[in-house]
């Protein structure tokens, strides 16, 4: 009688374990992030099929195999260290990507950024790890898109106005630092309201974009364009000085002049542009020198239009 209890409560026990073992596979299988056991010497264990998905190895080809294989060749060195100390800490489980943007490598090579948890059990007086990989590709692509339409000009695909003012603050804080000079180039296109209402919007809108690639032929990579708004556009000139700038605004003034786009008609529309140049000045703060090179601007438009003033 006694021997029948116990033998029913181990027959429940083991059906407790079992189900408790499928309900974990089922919830590792379906996990989304991919998750590694690994040994003490970081041998693979345990691969689930996100681990699969991700990196594009089966199971049976990684396990027995070191981690490492998963790694960037330039983290590897340094793998087995950071895994020693964290053996020996108190700590159970850490963040790895808090302290770097980890990229992993895929089974045909290819790199991607990843966030990593990686955790630490005994089992049966063994260290064991398990972590835990989140594929970041399609965040940091759509965080890399967000930015981009942040920062630029859908008609022009230049930098705007916001992306401008940022790079202002930090080549006028250098300048504070270092003294390195710069410029600014204040650029409006004459009678565009013409161009418009004799050609139509649309040619005005392919007028403001070859106007845009012409003028970034004429500066250098350092130099940053953007569309200010309108058909007003604005070129920083890093390590410049005011006679050089506007030497640089002249030969854009110029090639402008000659450039030509075809209208509907297929006839060749001209248009030219006006520009205001200044220079960072000792007692300036970073927004006087917007208003120095839109006086600068004004003066060109009244002196005439198609011309360069400071
Ligand atoms: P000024 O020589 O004094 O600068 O004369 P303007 O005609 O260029 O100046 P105004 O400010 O009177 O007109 C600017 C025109 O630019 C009016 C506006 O419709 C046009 N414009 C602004 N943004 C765009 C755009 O994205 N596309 C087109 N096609 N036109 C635009
Ligand atoms: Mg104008
Ligand atoms: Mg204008």
């Amino acid at each position: 009688m006694i021997i029948g209890i116990h033998m029913s409560d181990k027959h429940k026990l083991q059906q407790e374990m079992s189900n408790a073992n499928s309900r974990y596979s089922s919830l590792i299988d379906a996990a989304f992030d991919a998750i590694i056991t690994m040994d003490g010497k970081q041998n693979i264990q345990f691969f689930n099929h996100a681990a699969e998905n991700t990196f594009g190895y089966s199971a049976d080809e990684v396990i027995g195999k070191s981690i490492t294989k998963l790694m960037q060749k330039k983290f590897r060195p340094n793998h087995s260290d950071y895994i020693k100390q964290f053996t020996d800490s108190d700590i159970q489980s850490r963040d790895m990507s808090s302290r770097v943007m980890i990229m992993a490598v895929k089974k045909d090579n290819t790199e991607f950024p990843v966030e990593i948890t990686i955790s630490k059990i005994s089992v049966n007086g063994k260290i064991e790890f398990t972590t835990i990989i989140r594929d970041l590709s399609n965040r940091i692509a759509f965080i890399e898109k967000l930015q981009h339409q942040v920062n630029t000009d859908n008609l022009t695909g230049l930098y705007n106005r916001n992306y401008f003012n940022s790079k202002l603050k930090d080549i006028y804080h250098q300048y504070k630092r270092f003294g390195h000079s710069f410029c600014v180039l204040m650029l409006d296109l004459d009678r565009f309201k013409m161009v418009n209402d004799s050609y139509g919007h649309l040619i005005g809108d392919k007028v403001l974009q070859e106007f845009s690639k012409k003028v970034q032929q004429v500066l250098r990579e350092v130099d940053l364009l953007a569309r200010f708004g309108g058909e007003e556009f604005i070129v920083l000139l890093p390590n410049t000085k005011l006679e050089a700038a506007k030497d640089v605004a002249d030969r854009i003034r110029k090639r402008v002049s000659k450039q030509r786009v075809l209208s509907q008609n297929h006839e060749p529309v001209t248009f030219t542009v006006s520009i205001g140049v200044a220079e960072i000045g000792t007692d300036d703060e970073k927004e006087s020198i917007i208003k120095l090179a839109d006086e600068a601007l004004y003066r060109a438009k009244n002196n005439g239009r198609n011309r360069v003033s400071d």
